[in-house]
Formats: C-alpha cells, sequence, structure tokens
C-alpha cells in the first residue's frame, strides 16, 4: 500500500509550493527526481519526469493502492490521474479525457500504456469473458501499433513517429465494450527488424487478423523493402530498371503483372489542356521521386489499413442506451509536442501547429472556462495574465490567410511555383503578423528560405525548402491504379482511389497540411466535449541518462507546457464546486440544523450551516447558485461522515 510522503521529498503537488515562480517549481522538480520521485500533481493533472530506469511502482500492490481512491490519499502517480477520470466518467456519467503531452522520449508513450494498463486492471472484476476479450484486444493493439508505427530516432529508441488518440467506450458497469483509434501518422518511415515478430504476430492474431491478411501485410514489407534498394539507370534516352528481377519480384509480392510494375515505375499517365491522355516516360530522377513516393505510400496505406481493421474489431456493436446505460468514453490521447531542431521543416510545422491548438484547447478549456464560472457565479476572482495563442494558431489556419492557405495556393496554381515562390507570397499576406518574420522582415536573419514563427512556446526558424513537394500528394495516378488491379482482395482494398481516371484526380486534391488540419481539428473538437485530465512528460536530459537533471534543458519544456500557469489557475481556483440543492441533498445529514427538520431558509443558507458546522469556512467561496471548495478534502471530510452515518 502507498504511504503518503514525507517533505524530504518536496512538495507533492505544485499547488504547494511557497510561491508560484520558475525558480521554486524547478527546484521541487529537481528534488523529487533526484529522490526518484517521478511524478509530482498539479492539481488533478500530473507531471512526469522521464526515469530512464525501471521504476517499481507499477504493480498490482500499487493499482490496489490507488483503485477507487481520492487524489491526494496516496503519493502521485498516474495511476492517481487515470482513477480520477475513471471516477469521474463512472460516478458522473462524464466522458473524460487523458492528454499526455510532452517532447520526443519525454515518456509518453509508456504513460498511456500503465494509463491502458491500469484501467484494464480495474474493470471487469467479474471476469466476463467478452469483456475480457475486449480488453486484451485494446491492450494488443497497442503492440501491433507500436511495430508498424514506431522507428529509432536520435531523440528516441522508440519513437511513435505517430500521434494516436484511443477512445475507450464503456457500459454503465464501468466496464470497456470497446474502443477506437485514431491515428496522425507525419513520418513515413519503413519499418525495420527492431520489433519481435513473433510479439507482433501474436497481437494480430488475437486482434482477429486472418492468415491471408497477414501475408498481405508480410508481402507489402517486403516489397517495401525492395523498393528501398531499386535503382534506375539511363541508357541513351531511356530510363530503365536496374535488375529486372526485381520488378517480377515487386509483381509476384502485390500479385500483380510484370509489365505494369515496370510501367509505373517508367512513365506517368498525363492529361493534357485538350483532355487528352498520354503516357509520358520519366527522367531518371522523376523515377527516383516516383518509387520513393511509392514506397512511402504503400507504408502509410497499410498502417492506416491496420488501424482500420483494429477498428472495426474493437467497435462498439449492438449498443443499446436503453437496455444497457449510457456509453460513457476516456479517451486516451498520445501526441508529439513542440518540436525545435537545428533544421525544421514541413513536419514540424505540423507538430507545432499541432500544440498550438492543443494549447488553445487547453486555454480555452481550463482558463477560459473557469473565469467565466466564476465571473458568472460573482466570485471574487485574481485575474491571471496569461498568453492567449489563438492568434498564432490563426497564422496557420485563418482561410485565405493563413500559411497553409498560401501553401496550399501554390500546390494548386498551374505552372511553376517554387517553395521561393511560396515563401514570397507568404511575406506578401503575412509579412505584417507579429507572430511572423522572414529575411524580408528581418535582415538579421541568416537564409533566403527561412521564415520564423513566434510560437507560444518559443521561435522556430522553418526552412521553406520542400514545403511544397511534402504538401502535394505526390504519388503518381499510376501506382494507385497499378495497385487497385492488384489480384490481392486485401491489397487491392487499401486503393480504393485507384480506379479513378487521370481526368478526375487533376481536379482539386486534398494537400498533406489540409488534410492534417481536418484531422487536428476534428480531434480538438472531439475532446473539447470531454473533461480532460493532463499528464505532461518531461525529458530530463539528451543522453537517455537515469541521473542527470539537465537544467536548462527542463526549464525549457516546463515553460513551453504552460506549466507555472497551470499552477497559477489551480492556485487561485478551486478544486469542486456543486450546486447549493445537490450538496445540500447529499449533506444534509451531517448538520443538526438541517437533519432531520430543515431549520434554514434558503439552500445556500442552510449549506452556509454544514460548511460552518464542519470548520471549513475559510476554505468555500459562495456563488450565485454554487458552492466553490477549494481542497478537495473538505469534501473528503464529508464524505466520510456521510458514510459513518
Ligand atoms: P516519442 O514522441 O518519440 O514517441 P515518447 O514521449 O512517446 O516519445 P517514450 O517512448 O514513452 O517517449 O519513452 C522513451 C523511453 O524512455 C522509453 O523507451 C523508456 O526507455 C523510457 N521511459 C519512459 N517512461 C518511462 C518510465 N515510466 N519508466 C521507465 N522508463 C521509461
Ligand atoms: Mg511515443
Amino acid at each position: 500500500m502507498a504511504v503518503l510522503e514525507g517533505l524530504e521529498f518536496g512538495k507533492s503537488d505544485f499547488v504547494l509550493l511557497d510561491e508560484v515562480n520558475i525558480e521554486q517549481f524547478m527546484e521541487n522538480l529537481k528534488l523529487r527526481f533526484e529522490k526518484a520521485r517521478i511524478y509530482t500533481f498539479i492539481g488533478e493533472g500530473v507531471v512526469s519526469v522521464n526515469p530512464y530506469k525501471q521504476m517499481d511502482i507499477y504493480g498490482k500492490e500499487e493499482i490496489n493502492a490507488y483503485r477507487g481512491r481520492e487524489l491526494y490519499e496516496n503519493p502521485p502517480h498516474l495511476y492517481a490521474v487515470a482513477d480520477a477520470a475513471y471516477k469521474a466518467m463512472k460516478r458522473r456519467a462524464k466522458d473524460t479525457c487523458i492528454v499526455v503531452s510532452g517532447e520526443s522520449g519525454a515518456g509518453k508513450t509508456e504513460a498511456s500504456k500503465y494509463i491502458m494498463q491500469y484501467i484494464a486492471a480495474i474493470t471487469n472484476p467479474s471476469q466476463r469473458a467478452e469483456v475480457e476479450s475486449v480488453k486484451n484486444v485494446l491492450l494488443k493493439s497497442n503492440c501491433v501499433l507500436e511495430a508498424f508505427g514506431n522507428a529509432k530516432t536520435n531523440r528516441n529508441d522508440n519513437s511513435s513517429r505517430f500521434g494516436k488518440y484511443m477512445d475507450i467506450n464503456f457500459n454503465f458497469n464501468g466496464d470497456p465494450t470497446g474502443g477506437h483509434i485514431n491515428n496522425y501518422l507525419l513520418e513515413k518511415t519503413s519499418n525495420n527488424d527492431r520489433y519481435s515478430h513473433n510479439a507482433v504476430l501474436s497481437a494480430l492474431n488475437v486482434i482477429g487478423f486472418s492468415e491471408e491478411e497477414i501475408h498481405s501485410i508480410y508481402r507489402i514489407l517486403g516489397t517495401i523493402l525492395i523498393l528501398g534498394n531499386l535503382q534506375f539507370e539511363t541508357d541513351r534516352e531511356s530510363v530503365l530498371v536496374v535488375g529486372m528481377g526485381d520488378v517480377s519480384h515487386i509483381a509476384e509480392l502485390t500479385s500483380t503483372e510484370p509489365d505494369n510494375v515496370t510501367k509505373s515505375l517508367l512513365y506517368r499517365t498525363v492529361a493534357t489542356g485538350g483532355g487528352e491522355v498520354i503516357e509520358k516516360g520519366h527522367s531518371e530522377k522523376e523515377a527516383c521521386f516516383g518509387r520513393d513516393a511509392f514506397t512511402k505510400a504503400l507504408y502509410e496505406r497499410l498502417f492506416g489499413w491496420i488501424v482500420g481493421r483494429i477498428n472495426a474489431v474493437i467497435e462498439v456493436k449492438d449498443y443499446n442506451p436503453v437496455l444497457h446505460g449510457k456509453n460513457t468514453v476516456i479517451g486516451v490521447l498520445d501526441i508529439y509536442g513542440f518540436e525545435i531542431f537545428d533544421n525544421n521543416s514541413f513536419e514540424q510545422f505540423c507538430i507545432n501547429y499541432c500544440n498550438e491548438k492543443l494549447q488553445q484547447l487547453f486555454i480555452q478549456l481550463i482558463l477560459c472556462q473557469e473565469q467565466d464560472e466564476y465571473r458568472r457565479e460573482g466570485i471574487i476572482w485574481q485575474h491571471i495574465d496569461y498568453f492567449n495563442n489563438q492568434i498564432i494558431v490563426d497564422l496557420v489556419e485563418q482561410p485565405h490567410k493563413g500559411i497553409i492557405s498560401v501553401l496550399d495556393e501554390a500546390c494548386l496554381s498551374v505552372g511553376k511555383v517554387t517553395d521561393t515562390v511560396c515563401l514570397e507570397s507568404m511575406d506578401v499576406k503575412l509579412g505584417q503578423h507579429p507572430h511572423y518574420t522572414s529575411r524580408k522582415v528581418d535582415k538579421t536573419m541568416e537564409f533566403h528560405r527561412d521564415f520564423r514563427i513566434r510560437h507560444y512556446a518559443g521561435d522556430v526558424t522553418y526552412s521553406v525548402e520542400g514545403f511544397l513537394d511534402k504538401n502535394k500528394d505526390p504519388l503518381f495516378q499510376d501506382f494507385k491504379r497499378l495497385m487497385f488491379n492488384s489480384s490481392n482482395p486485401v491489397m487491392k482494398e487499401m486503393w480504393p482511389d485507384g480506379q479513378l481516371s487521370i481526368t478526375e484526380v487533376t481536379k482539386r486534391p486534398l494537400t498533406a497540411a489540409t488534410l492534417f488540419k481536418n484531422s487536428i481539428v476534428a480531434l480538438v473538437e472531439k475532446l473539447s466535449c470531454k473533461e480532460p485530465y493532463y499528464v505532461r512528460c518531461i525529458k530530463p536530459n539528451d543522453i537517455k541518462s537515469p541521473a542527470l537533471f539537465d537544467d536548462a534543458r527542463c526549464q525549457h519544456q516546463v515553460a513551453y507546457l504552460g506549466l507555472l500557469e497551470n499552477v497559477r489557475v489551480r492556485r487561485a481556483g478551486f478544486a469542486c464546486r456543486q450546486a447549493y440543492t445537490r450538496f445540500l441533498q447529499r449533506y444534509k445529514m451531517t448538520c443538526e440544523n438541517t437533519w432531520p427538520n430543515h431549520l434554514m431558509g434558503t439552500d445556500r443558507e442552510a449549506v452556509e450551516a454544514i460548511v460552518t458546522q464542519h470548520g471549513f469556512q475559510d476554505d468555500v467561496a459562495y456563488g450565485h447558485t454554487m458552492l466553490f471548495v477549494r481542497t478537495p478534502k473538505s469534501l473528503f471530510t464529508l464524505e466520510q461522515e456521510r458514510a459513518a452515518l
């Protein structure tokens, strides 16, 4: 059983700091890390510092200690947050979500796994077989997605190059009935031999992939490997594939005709202005470009298809709310945090835009909603200054004016538009924006090809080189048609757009940035109707050491995760609130003035009598319609007393 910690481990909640400033915050964070206390609360959220070593804190004993208990009864832990989200879902039938964020290598994926394991461990106490199988599939799906979506990078040996949002559905008993996964794949890595084939194979089997499907998956991975080594040569005027053996191997693996494989590698079909359709031979460079785009697309489609298959298995079927009660949801979001590299390109632009959106959601949910409610209720509120980043979100996504719209225009315009031309039109449209700079505006910037965004987390300079290519759908229709004509039904299914004719696809295709934006807007919409819980992950150093707390690196992360602001709001705020009527209904029996006879006037007066009798009048504020309680401890005392009667 976990026991509350002593003071030598620092403050277990940043809300308890004597003063909220960066020095005290960092001191507490460092002290706790050095004492192997990797978690610290900020109210109902938790800050986690990657320990880079196995911790003995995720066992059955810990799970039991946190299960169904109130926060503050145990030391900070992911389990406390997971339990709070679960309790809110079960007791109040609230949809909740746990947002896990932080930079690459900070421990998001590990944290999400512990959260999932915790939820799996505390549900279905009666071990019903159908619930067990849902849980099993939910847990195994992680293993499959990691195997196909992760890559070894210099920041993290097991980096998720995708963001993942998983909804877990629950019935009125609080047992999982299914789920749904959304993935936000950015970089299309080809997979490697890191993962254990056996583990993935067994996971695929548990999820219910058929033999044929599993074979198809391996055939596609094989094709990707061959394409990775495929070379072209130019013989006089014509471009050829080096080593025709590879072509027949690809044809065999993809169940297509060798001639068609060769053709799609060396030619592309184009529609001329007059509506005529002709075949145009590639230059060697174009052939390489096509091959790489094909390789990436094979991978991306495979990944998307696997997610779709998993979703089909875990989707809640035959749920009747009348029979089964309200279906509630806990969402777990594991998403890359802010990225600032030496060279930042289109991928970092997308990731950082996504983080601006999440920050905006955070501001709205926590800061604005709280402040608005206090104002409505006439509670005296100490105004907190915070930076509202909506202006940066607009810079990126505003229709007709934002960066994405300028990029799209450049990609869709006829004629040759280069990255530099695109940068020039950004300068024209955005040169005046307070959060945008380029060399045209600021001569001290080093390169002509760069533009800089002043993000809420700091300045990031992006090189526009490659933006247009990455934003366009780079895949020639010929490859899509090749795969659509595969006689392997699994592969055919992955390429439905291969049946479109070349004249149909030349119309306005959605660009990568717009597709990404649409998926992030949909994500934020999904999250915004849920009660949020936060896990903020911090990476203590860049050398994966369990012993080093790099002050500057950590402080930087604390700043861009907005943690100080988070603490300030929590401290100024109230942990709990309840309408007077409900409060009275629940606790009237604990006070002689309200039980058995209601001797007071209004509900509010009755509530005041209860609060005063229990001596926590300094811990509350009275709003127009509800009572605000600063610390959950007061309510907890009442709950205990009520239970003891
Ligand atoms: P990315 O954005 O690149 O996917 P991430 O934030 O998901 O990064 P993780 O993969 O979760 O990072 O963590 C990186 C590594 O740190 C893990 O492989 C593991 O070695 C270590 N680690 C993270 N959290 C823990 C933990 N709670 N206990 C022990 N080791 C951990
Ligand atoms: Mg990860």
